[in-house]
This record gives structure tokens, C-alpha cells and sequence, in this order.
């Protein structure tokens, strides 16, 4: 297996390398993700900041104070939906980025669910064990 994992943003103008080994990766039902993504379920990776290396456009990025914060940042032109980064300092020093994103493989899959509280009935849903 590689030793990271390339992501990019749906028009390709932004593109980044994550390096292994990633932190986790979980589903997220929380009511800011699933507003800001348009989206039922996001589902995360996380990287240490030193881990995660801008390839192309990192100026096309826009940034969104989703809360006192919390930063999530997105292409300027296509849209997508890109980074979460956190001043809380459970999370200080990441940058979680979602799984959809990657384009090639990357060192582990899903095996949590997070704010499962906030998930609308309708959500697909997976259980762990
Ligand atoms: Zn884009
Ligand atoms: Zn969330």
C-alpha cells in the first residue's frame, strides 16, 4: 500500500496528499455536517495538519465559520466541500476531511458513528459492533 492518499474537490481545482497513518474514520449525523454537505451522513477521515499537504489550489479555498471556531472550507468554484478544522482542542492540530473526497486508497475504513442523536430517521445508517 501507498504511504498516503490523494484528495480532490469535484472540479479538480484543489487537490491535496494525506499521509498515513490517518486518526480515525467515522460516520457524522451531527446537524453542521449534514447542512453545510447537503447530505444525510458525512463520513470523515482525520489527519494531523503536518499530514496533509496542499498539491494545487489551495487559494481556491473559501472559509466558513460554521461556529465560534470551527472552520469548514470549501472550493470557491465547484462547491465541494472540503476541510473541518477545529480550534476546540479536541481537535486542535487535525484536519478531517471526508472519505467521498479521495480518489485513491486510503489506511482504514469507517468503524464508528458520531452524534447518532442528530440522525434524521431517514439516514442510512450502519451499526458496529
Ligand atoms: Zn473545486
Ligand atoms: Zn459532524
Amino acid at each position: 500500500m501507498s504511504d498516503s492518499a490523494v484528495a480532490r474537490c469535484h472540479c479538480g481545482g484543489v487537490e491535496l496528499v494525506a499521509a498515513f497513518p490517518s486518526r480515525f474514520c467515522a460516520h457524522c449525523y451531527c446537524e453542521s455536517c449534514r447542512t453545510t454537505h447537503a447530505a444525510g451522513v458525512v463520513t470523515w477521515i482525520g489527519f494531523k495538519r503536518a499530514q496533509v499537504r496542499y498539491t494545487r489550489g489551495e487559494d481556491l479555498l473559501r472559509d466558513y465559520l460554521s461556529s465560534e471556531g470551527t472552520h469548514r472550507k470549501f472550493c470557491g468554484r465547484c462547491g465541494t466541500r472540503f476541510t473541518f478544522e477545529s480550534e476546540n482542542p479536541r481537535w486542535a492540530d487535525e484536519v478531517h476531511l471526508p472519505l467521498a473526497l479521495f480518489v485513491t486508497a486510503v489506511d482504514r475504513v469507517p468503524d464508528e458513528n458520531s452524534f447518532t442523536e442528530e440522525r434524521p430517521e431517514w439516514a442510512p445508517f450502519h451499526a458496529f459492533a
